[in-house]
């Protein structure tokens, strides 16, 4: 059977909406193979606009992997803006790759990549476009696999009726051994249909299967028990880990995107995991441990990367990437090699203590001096022992003041708002660590010209995390709390004119905080949402609160729970919550303490540096905590001539 492309009567489309390069394809780096010549064919979807889609790793890593294999093809799909969504149905053109413009509904899979819950309803959108059934109750034999993947996967239950299955963790593995069992399914002659596939994966353990687990609820509407209803699928799905970077390093010639996008360089994942502990933070807590990937497969990687992409920014990629063990010589054996080119380096994601002005300067050198990035996260040091963010006021001075002494004229920081035991005062506090670090700056530096912005996010609590008992707080507060935060730095006579301060409103936080700790009676509200006509939930000119609202109390009419059911209140340990089934590797016992410890604000220490304090991953996943020094040597190599442009900083 041949595939045909849906290109001409999309080509049609495209003169009528905005932004039509996006739609066309043929990047850099893109493949397209015979249609005919694969056994199992993937799509991968990033659930967003191409624009945000495209840089994503997750994505471009999986449609290497796949692809390197002969017996299969892999393509990408993004999600198309309301204006061909309108187009594309009256005219009864299907959801496309933008590889091949091969129609979705023809795949095998479609893997959708969540990074955050807010990409539900445009799966919803793509899944439709498809022509495949809503619900995946409703799908047969012709229709692909719909399969969730990203840190949202770890508690897919709100989206659990429209999936077929769900990948938590790491996916380069697993997405071939899915491969493998789908291609034997089909070398047999698909005997059993959709549901003996479906069963061959539940049972292999690569992937969580929604259907084949049942939920029973008590009458106050909290979870009386989730178990299999199949003899021989797990009682709990456990994630998957790739324990050497070193042997898997992709991508290996990244895409170039043919439109603009919001991250224009070649990134590197320098490791995965991160072990600091900060009690907020998802990514942390559900990617342990943490596995460094070596200097010289870095080396190789950016060398290949960008003789194969042309980009002249290298991002070198992690959860902190300044606590690699060598990431001293990284930046220097990088800034070496590039000295003289047109060739930046940056650090996205740096805690303030890992940082230090010798870094900063290897990164800048003969360059430029743009933002700096830093996240303390919590205004006070009170509410930062609660988070476990173990910064001190003390550190953040000395390093914002080095590096203001160094030639830097703006400094970022980031903080979040409504974080457990909050008060106004914690929120406060944010001015007077702005004053003071402007303070401290011109000091240091002997100018007036230096800025300092403080940047806040509303915090949403997230399961596998110690917070994923607490109580989120409410939008009204959270929006109280931050124009008293912003009336106080415009009260700053002194220096209130050099602080910028952004935040956004309360409101998206609660519908994430809903979708992120939701169970599957939240799929109703999803559903419902999206056939009010809600899309793009990430972007604020399409977000709508209201909207959401009306659709949580039609669905949510004859249930026990309503919307602060889910977000405002705190659950007990006794309480089954929605994603216990789904194994991150942590112990709940340990979150547990970890959580009281957080409301006794008491820290606990990062196990890379310290003994293990079993927080249960390493035990559970047979896995361990990877980090240098490997003292391997980057250098020698070539010296690339022209100018270096360095910069840090997100
Ligand atoms: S089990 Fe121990 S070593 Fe492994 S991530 Fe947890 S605390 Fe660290």
């Amino acid at each position: 059977m041949t595939v045909q492309s849906v290109f001409p009567a999309l080509e049609q489309l495209l003169p009528r909406v905005q932004k039509p390069v996006q739609y066309v394809g043929g990047e850099l780096n893109a493949v397209v193979k015979p249609w005919e010549d694969a056994t199992v064919r993937w799509c991968l979807m990033y659930p967003d606009a191409y624009e945000v889609g495209i840089p994503n790793q997750g994505v471009q890593i999986l449609y290497e992997v796949l692809n390197e294999r002969a017996d299969t093809l892999c393509e990408r799909t993004y999600a198309v803006w309301p204006d061909l969504e309108k187009l594309m149905r009256e005219n009864g053109v299907p959801q496309f790759t933008v590889d091949a413009h091969r129609p979705v509904g023809a795949f095998d899979a479609l893997g959708v990549s969540f990074s955050t819950e807010l990409g539900y309803t445009n799966m919803l959108t793509a899944i439709d476009l498809a022509g495949v059934p809503l619900h995946a109750v409703d799908r047969d034999e012709t229709h692909p696999l719909v399969i969730a993947g990203g840190h949202a996967a770890f508690n897919p239950e709100a989206i659990s009726m429209f999936i077929d299955g769900a990948v938590l963790g790491d996916g380069e593995q697993a997405v071939l051994a899915i491969t493998d069992i789908i291609a034997d399914f089909k070398a047999q002659g698909s005997p059993g249909g959709r549901d003996e596939l479906l069963m061959r994966l539940a049972k292999s353990g690569v992937m969580y299967v929604p259907a084949f687990y049942d939920v029973e609820y008590l009458e106050d509407g909290r979870i009386r028990r989730v178990s299999p209803n199949r003899p021989g699928v797990p009682w709990r799905v456990a994630k998957h880990t790739v324990m050497d970077l070193d042997e898997w390093p992709y991508p290996k010639a990244p895409l170039v995107p043919i439109a603009e996008s919001v991250h224009e360089r070649m990134s590197v994942e320098i490791f995965r995991g991160c072990t600091r502990g900060c009690r907020f933070c998802q990514a942390g807590m559900i990617t342990r441990p943490v596995r460094e990937r070596s200097m010289t497969t870095i080396a190789d990687m950016v060398a290949n990367g960008l003789e194969k992409t042309g980009y002249e920014e290298i991002g070198l990629l992690s959860l902190s990437s300044a606590d690699h063990s060598e990431i001293a010589e990284i930046a220097k054996g990088l800034a070496d090699r590039y000295e003289d080119s047109q060739t930046s380096l940056s650090l996205p994601s740096t805690r303030v203590d890992a940082f230090n002005i010798d870094l900063a300067n290897e990164l800048s050198r003969n360059g430029r001096r743009s933002g700096l990035t830093f996240a303390p996260e919590g205004g006070s040091e009170r509410i930062r022992k609660v988070i476990n963010k173990m910064v001190t006021e003390e550190d953040l001075i000395r390093t914002v003041t080095a590096a203001y002494a160094s030639g830097w004229r703006q400094v970022k920081l980031y903080f979040m708002c409504g974080l457990p035991t909050e008060e106004d005062e914690d929120v406060l506090q944010i001015a007077r660590l702005a004053h003071e670090v402007i303070k401290a700056g011109r000091e240091a530096s002997g100018r007036k010209d230096i800025r300092c912005t403080v940047s806040i996010g509303g915090f949403v609590p997230k399961p596998h995390t110690p917070f994923q008992w607490a109580a989120q707080l409410d939008h009204e507060t959270t929006d109280s709390r931050l124009y008293k935060l912003r009336d106080a730095i415009r009260q700053d006579r002194e220096f209130g004119k050099s602080i910028g301060v952004r935040y956004h409103d309360g409101k998206p936080g609660v519908v994430e905080g809903l979708l992120s700790r939701g169970d599957r009676r939240v799929g109703k509200v999803i559903e419902q949402v999206w056939r009010d006509g809600q899309r793009f939930d990430g972007w604020s000119e399409h977000f709508s609160y209201d909207r959401w609202m009306a659709a949580a109390e039609i669905a949510f009419a004859d249930e026990p729970v309503d919307v602060n059911w889910y977000t405002i209140r705190e659950r007990e340990l006794s309480e089954v919550l929605a994603w216990d089934h789904l194994d991150s590797g942590l112990d709940k016992e340990w979150l547990w303490d970890d959580w009281q410890d957080a409301l006794s604000e008491v820290e606990v220490d990062d196990c890379r540096w310290t003994p293990c304090f079993d927080c249960g991953v390493c035990d559970h996943m047979g896995t361990e905590i990877q980090v240098g020094p490997t003292n391997a040597v980057m250098l020698p190599m070539p010296v690339i001539p022209s100018r270096v442009v360095a910069n840090s900083g997100a």
